[in-house]
């Protein structure tokens, strides 16, 4: 079939066939040629291709779902990304999304309040986690990258496959409701999380942490009177966080890993008595999760590729490294990799392909900051939600005494949590948006 080339926005070129017949109009081949694609429209995803638009870069970012409204995505916003939300001259705007600031952390351990971070001694702008549902960070986003005439959002285009050619990658394949889309480009970012086709595809090595722990993820509906911040309830082994979502409550509760069979043996009844032993004001309505259907499990894992880079191609974010929700630092450590991404890479690209040297450069960056922060979430695995830390008959384990008797000592997981180490800027490529 012909095609014919349609220029885009920004000087992207999409090509269609110039003639559909029905029988055919689920099949269409479109074409799409710009300097970088990136897979997935996450945190790395949408931050990358923000920065990058903004640096001039051709860029288009493929999603595979409709919306970003997902249920599982954790919610946090760190003092780090808020100042980089700073830097960009977007702050102000953004905190006018509905959000909670939490400037203190506390946490129910074996039913004593204890505080276990403080963030309000930070050196940043913000001194608090903005609790915000990830779907309106994506959101905000997303809407100010498209005021860049360089930058593309496909959403219902989910990527199949890499092209490669003579061991450079060149492109990727890509599912949408109209048939099948080939994109062609400089870069290709693999932002596609802790599942990513890219990086399986690439064929790059991957090396696995053990995880003891796995998610039940459920939906509690809120009333009035309830606590007034997101909370996490710690029980000899046993955590369960609520996180405040508006009207209802999103629950996760960490099981061992494999015991989800178990517990639903026990018996729905069992379960909610459980959850109920945590938070006893969910009493009233625990009763909502009454069918298996209504709790997800969420498997968890920890691992990193050896190599982040080929040829033509990058990982960044849970793509290059899958993280644990332990500490909720995940979301923050994929957006660091995302500005390490712009500022080593934006300039260059904006003229023309980068080497693998230059790609590695990102890794070089990003690669300690990610091995410490998954050194500590192994470490809070094995000791403080599993281990011997959480097992202590004492009424508060040692290391949680310390941080309530010195109160200095809360300033640590607040670096840990708000910024973790080598926090990224913004290094100034800046190009102002088209109004
Ligand atoms: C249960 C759980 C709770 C968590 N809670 C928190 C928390 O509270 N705070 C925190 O900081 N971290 C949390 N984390 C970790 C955090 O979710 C991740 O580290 C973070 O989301 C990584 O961001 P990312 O952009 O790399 O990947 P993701 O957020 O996974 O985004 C990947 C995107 O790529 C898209 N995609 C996937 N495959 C394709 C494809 N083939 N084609 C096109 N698009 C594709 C996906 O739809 C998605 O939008 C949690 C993790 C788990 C498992």
């Amino acid at each position: 079939m012909k095609a014919t080339i349609a220029p885009c926005v920004g000087g992207f070129s999409l090509s269609v066939p110039s003639v559909v017949p029905y029988a055919a109009a689920m099949n269409i081949s479109e074409k799409l040629q710009t300097r970088c694609v990136i897979v997935g429209g996450g945190p790395a995803g949408m931050m990358a291709g923000y920065l990058l638009a903004q640096a001039g870069v051709q860029v288009a970012v493929l999603e595979k779902h409709a919306d970003f409204n997902r249920d599982f995505r954790g919610d946090t916003i760190h003092p780090s990304t808020l100042e980089l939300m700073h830097e960009l001259g977007l702050l102000d705007e953004f905190l006018k999304q509905p959000h909670q600031e939490v400037r203190e952390l506390r946490g129910v351990v074996n039913g004593q309040v204890v505080p276990i971070s403080d963030f309000t001694r930070l050196p940043t702008r913000c001194k608090f986690i903005a609790f915000m549902p990830q779907w309106d960070f994506l959101n905000f986003l997303s809407a100010h990258a498209k005021r860049f005439p360089t930058f593309q959002l496909h959403m219902e285009t989910e990527v199949v496959d890499l092209l490669i050619e003579n061991g450079r990658v060149i492109g990727v394949r890509a599912k949408t409701a109209r048939g099948e889309l080939e994109a062609r480009s400089d870069l290709v970012i693999g932002a596609d999380g802790r599942h990513s086709i890219v990086q399986a595809r690439a064929g790059l090595e991957r090396r696995e942490f053990g995880v003891p722990i796995d998610v039940l993820w459920m939906r509690i509906s809120k009333k009035q009177g309830d606590p007034e911040q997101s909370f996490g309830f710690f029980q000899h082994g046993k955590l369960l966080v609520l996180l405040d979502r508006g009207d209802y409550w999103q629950c996760g509760f960490v099981i061992p890993k494999g015991g989800f069979d178990e517990i639903k043996a026990r018996g729905l009844p069992e379960f909610q008595n459980d959850i109920v032993s945590f938070a006893g004001f969910l009493r009233d309505r625990v009763a909502e999760l009454d069918d298996w259907s209504k709790i997800k499990l969420l498997t968890v894992q920890i691992n990193r590729l050896r190599d982040w880079c080929r040829e033509g191609l990058l990982c960044i974010g849970d793509s290059a490294h899958a993280m644990s929700p332990a500490g909720g630092v995940g979301i923050n450590l994929a957006i660091q990799d995302a500005v390490a991404t712009a500022n080593l890479l934006g300039e260059k690209l904006r003229n023309g392909p980068v080497s693998v040297d230059d790609l590695r450069k990102v890794q070089a960056r990003r690669e300690w900051p990610t091995r410490l922060i998954q050194g500590m979430q192994v470490f809070i695995h094995h000791w403080i939600v599993t281990g011997r830390a959480s097992r202590e008959k004492r009424s508060l384990p040692l290391v949680v005494r310390l941080l309530k008797w010195f109160p200095f000592l809360r300033q640590l997981p607040a670096r840990f949590i708000g910024l973790g180490p080598r926090p990224e800027h913004f290094r100034s490529l800046r190009r102002d948006p088209v109004s």
